[in-house]
């Protein structure tokens, strides 16, 4: 069981929103697996997670014109 880093409270798995602000678009990424801290709600991604996110937030930054882009995760190409 991983703990929080910032409480030490008990990290479980949870889907969860990742939200980045660029300068010309907001990301949002719904249904993201994280571990989610039980006591304060600090999220924590595992490397792939990121690298995936990184992924998927180039893409969109290149294909998307719209000031929010909503994402599914799972359907992410
Ligand atoms: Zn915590």
């Amino acid at each position: 069981m991983d703990t929080c880093f910032f409480c030490k409270g008990d990290m479980e798995p949870a889907l969860t929103k990742f939200i980045v602000d660029l300068d010309d678009v907001v990301v949002i990424v719904k249904n993201v697996p994280a571990m989610v801290c039980t006591q304060c709600g600090e999220k924590s991604f595992d490397d792939a997670t990121m690298e995936r996110l990184e992924e998927i937030v180039n893409k969109v930054r290149e294909g998307f014109v719209t000031e929010v882009a909503i994402v599914e995760y799972t359907k992410a190409a």
